[in-house]
């Protein structure tokens, strides 16, 4: 075709101002890669009749923006205006400055992770946390795995493999991502033995389910439900005092498992780590990355026969942590020796703790200057909304918040303005609601961060 003519060679372009410029940014290999497919797709439009000239001349311009587009993360920072402070979608827990700058530096030189700075023999890559993690729960032992999932995996594993595992119906969770209790069960090799009922679950129903066979008793914390009205479990003291006189132990999975009373922070009291070692229960397993305000791992204290036990079950290697999360854990749990400064250093107790009022001020604030930045035909006020904490924590409280409240004109523009914010190069996630896209400012930090990815639009 003669139009093909106008377009350039590949090697005249990349010799070019605009393809060595093109080079610096991105590398030789993807601007050839795309450019070649860029003529391509040029030449099979001037062969469907469009202008030559036209063609060659938009080329530079999509080149760059072709990969432009190609490389940017898509694992780059967002803002979670969703009101869920634990989004497991958004991966959960923001870390700790201190956490940070551990897994940094873990990250940019070696470390004695399994090396003992003493003697100069062998050390264990769980003693880094163990010491802190019995300090701060009480409990006689630890150890620690890729996540909570593995760490109930491991436990039933270690501990009922071939021999039944007890647990209440009411308590037989599936928490997202196809975690279902009865199958973690199955493929530890374990024989789930369901008792009682739904909602109604007795002392007597675990003590008449225990045989020869029965490897453990499990108490899992409901995380993302709660069974109301007509309802009874056996509290997991009442379950210790049973095991103990069987002889079998206890597991108690409390998921979220929070290290400090969050009763002090106002809200709805839930049994810590600590209280539950203390109750009595054997192991103890649950989260790094929820409201402990970690990188993902799962914990498990209690007994240290037991702990011994799954340190020597051949799976521990297979789930075991990278010296990354290892050195952001050690920092986080550090954090929880000085209770009184946690809500200033932890960004998951930050949110959770702070007031409304003074969210409500920021949303005031801000309110103007987003009405501002948004495209013609939106709109930005202020609203009342309500955050949760996320991920298996408090799973029917909500707690009072304040926010953004963007309308348009269209029974369609909340969906599109929200595609508009989640396209940006800092993407904005809020929720719909009720005609209109809400952004909760709870876990906004600075009014900048939000103005300043809105000015992108
Ligand atoms: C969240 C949760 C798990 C899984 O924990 P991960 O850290 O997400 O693997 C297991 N059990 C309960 C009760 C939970 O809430």
């Amino acid at each position: 075709m003669p139009g093909f003519r106008l377009l350039p060679a590949v090697d005249q372009f990349l010799k070019s101002d605009t393809g060595q410029a093109l080079i610096a940014s991105h590398g030789r290999h993807m601007v050839t890669a795309a450019l070649r497919a860029e003529l391509d797709a040029a030449r099979d439009a001037i062969r469907g009749g469009a202008d030559a000239q036209a063609a060659a001349d938009a080329l530079p311009a999509r080149l760059a923006a072709v990969l432009d587009a190609g490389s940017q993360s898509r694992l780059r920072p967002i803002l979670n205006l969703t009101g869920t402070i634990l989004h497991t979608n958004l991966g959960r827990a923001i870390l700790a400055e201190d956490a940070i700058a551990a897994a940094s530096s873990a990250m940019a030189a070696p470390l004695a992770l399994e090396f003992d700075l003493d003697g100069g023999g062998r050390g264990q890559r769980d003693d880094h946390l163990r010491g802190l993690l019995c300090e701060l729960t009480g409990a006689e032992d630890a150890t620690i795995v890729n996540n909570n999932a593995a760490a109930v995996l491991i436990a039933l594993n270690t501990l009922a493999m071939g021999r039944h595992a007890i647990v209440s119906r009411g308590e037989l969770i599936e928490i997202g991502g196809a975690f279902r209790m009865p199958d973690i069960m199955a493929r530890a090799g374990a024989k789930l033995v369901e008792v009682g009922t739904t909602n109604r679950t007795h002392a007597r129903d675990y003590q008449g389910a225990i045989t020869p066979e029965t490897g453990l008793l499990m108490k899992v914390h409901t995380s993302n439900y709660r069974v109301e009205g007509f309802t009874k479990e056996v509290p997991a003291s009442e379950l210790a005092t049973i095991s103990r006189k069987a002889g079998v132990p206890l597991l108690n999975d409390l998921g979220s498992g929070s290290l400090v009373d969050l009763g002090d922070y106002g809200l709805r009291r839930e049994p810590t780590v600590a209280q539950a070692v203390t109750e009595g229960a054997d192991l103890v397993t649950f989260s790094g990355d929820k409201l402990l305000g970690g990188p993902q791992a799962g914990f498990i204290v209690g007994r240290r026969d037991l702990i011994a036990a799954i340190n020597a079950n051949p799976l521990k290697r297979a789930v075991r942590l990278d010296k990354i999360r290892i050195a952001a854990l050690e920092a986080t749990l550090r954090l929880y020796r000085d209770p009184d400064r946690l809500t200033d250093r932890l960004p998951t107790l930050r949110y959770l703790a702070r007031p409304k009022t003074d969210i409500a001020t920021m949303a005031r604030r801000l309110a103007p200057l987003v009405n501002d930045l948004l495209p013609d035909g939106f709109h930005a006020g202020t609203c009342d909304c309500e955050s949760q904490i996320g991920s298996g924590a408090l799973p029917t409280d909500t707690l009072p918040s304040a926010g953004l409240r963007l309308t348009g004109n269209g029974g369609d523009a909340p969906d599109r303005l929200s595609a508009r914010l989640r396209a940006l190069p800092r993407p904005v996630v809020g929720h719909i609601h009720d005609g209109a896209l809400i952004l909760d400012l709870r876990c906004l930090d600075a009014d900048a961060v939000l103005l300043t990815a809105l000015a992108d639009l």
